[in-house]
């Protein structure tokens, strides 16, 4: 039932853009090929199979810890058979220190054995079979499918969502409405380097309390840079994005702040700031220059792409 709805999901309705809206997302899409031509998952995987594992573990979890786990993992067991061999038990030894890891070790086991019995040990690499395995949903199939250049998908998470929020790309308040939106505007060569252009973008420069706005490579294009404003950590309750669905899930429990000077959160920047479900904050002095103290770079400000495939 379940791969039948896979199948079943409406088509992404074309959304129409102004020639001047159109002109910005081709932009700002062709601003990040330049930032990285071959953008990559930042999880180690060495086939198929280690990577439906990989982002089966990683929902809920950094990408560091997950790696972490498989380096130690993997060399052990990278096939459903020696993954069936290791047992719920064994495997929760490898991937105790990732959230969820109980019902993840439940999980792979259970697909590992399906892989066995249905599909012959090898890894089903279409949506509706990847879709049917246990802890993989349509945000898992859509990262395995587009990371092997199987099939351009979006798979929005929360990286994506507040991003394509920010650079206004879509209003979904859903992720699905939100990969709908981006399947629709994103320009046709770009759709498979998408996803991970904006999870990139989010992960090291647009990040969720305090985007990097002041060295950030496409703000030029992005319409909520100007909203990042604020004074010394000052956050008025004015301007707080209220709790919405996302907050107590996607955002785990934290309701994002925007910051603005001091007497200057008018109503077009509360009603705009309530529009974006994920806001953050830098800092800015009052003669509206970057405060440099918010602007420490932990990162370099182009994206630090790391090759981890094996
Ligand atoms: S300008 Fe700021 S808000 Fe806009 S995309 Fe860049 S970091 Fe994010």
């Amino acid at each position: 039932m379940q791969a039948i709805f896979a199948v079943m999901r409406k088509p992404a309705v074309k959304k129409r853009l102004s020639p001047k809206e159109k002109l910005r997302v081709a932009d700002l899409f062709d601003r990040f090929a330049t930032l990285s031509d071959d953008p990559r998952t930042e999880l180690a995987f060495q086939d198929p199979f280690t990577l439906v594992v990989a982002v089966a573990l990683s929902a809920q979890a950094t990408d560091v810890q997950v790696n972490k786990a498989t380096a130690k993992l993997f060399p052990v067991a990278s096939t459903p058979e020696q993954m069936l061999a290791l047992g719920e038990a064994g495997l929760t030894g490898y991937i105790n220190s990732i959230g969820l890891f109980r019902n993840k070790a439940k999980n792979v086991i259970a697909l590992s054995r399906i892989v066995m019995e249905q599909h012959g040990g090898k890894t089903p690499l279409n949506r509706a079979d990847l879709e049917a395995l246990p802890g993989v949903g349509r945000k898992t199939a859509s990262v395995v499918l587009n990371e092997l250049g199987i099939e351009p998908a979006i798979a929005v998470d929360t990286h994506v969502f507040r991003v394509s929020h920010r650079l206004k790309l879509s209003d979904g308040k859903t992720p699905d409405k939100v990969e709908a939106d981006l399947m629709a505007i994103v320009p046709e060569p770009y759709l498979t380097r998408a996803h991970h252009w904006l999870i990139l973008h989010g992960r090291y420069t647009c990040l969720a309390r305090k985007p990097k706005c002041g060295e950030c490579q496409v703000r030029a294009l992005c319409p909520s840079a100007e909203l990042f404003v604020g004074d010394r950590g000052h956050v008025p309750s004015s301007v707080r994005v209220p709790q919405s669905r996302y907050s107590g899930g996607w955002f785990g429990g934290h309701v994002p702040a925007v910051h603005v000077p001091f007497g200057q959160a008018s109503a077009r920047f509360t009603a705009a700031a309530n529009t974006a479900p994920a806001s953050g904050a830098c800092s800015r002095n009052r003669s509206g220059s970057m405060a440099s103290s918010s602007m420490t770079r932990r990162v370099p400000s182009g994206w630090r792409i790391r090759s981890t495939r094996q």
